[in-house]
């Protein structure tokens, strides 16, 4: 399998953590992450050495925030 990076454009995400709950190998967790606007200030961080690249996380954000790339 190709490596690929996961990438989380923080923007849109309302920190609903589907895309923590939904990962096989735990390889997202919420953390803090600065100030912004109206939704609490937790965003999704992956740990590069344990995700296997498997999507689930792209596939489950409603909001669309998470998107894979070939390294
Ligand atoms: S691609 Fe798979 S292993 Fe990697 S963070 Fe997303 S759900 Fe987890
Ligand atoms: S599933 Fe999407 S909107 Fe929900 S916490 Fe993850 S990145 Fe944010």
């Amino acid at each position: 399998m190709a490596k690929t990076k996961i990438i989380i454009d923080c923007k849109n995400c309302i920190s609903c953590s589907i895309c923590v709950q939904a990962c096989p190998v735990s390889a997202l967790e919420l953390s803090l992450f600065g100030k912004s606007g109206k939704y609490p200030n937790m965003f999704p961080e992956v740990m590069s050495d344990k995700c296997i690249g498997c999507g689930i996380c792209v596939k489950n954000c409603p909001m669309d925030c998470i998107s894979q790339t070939e390294e």
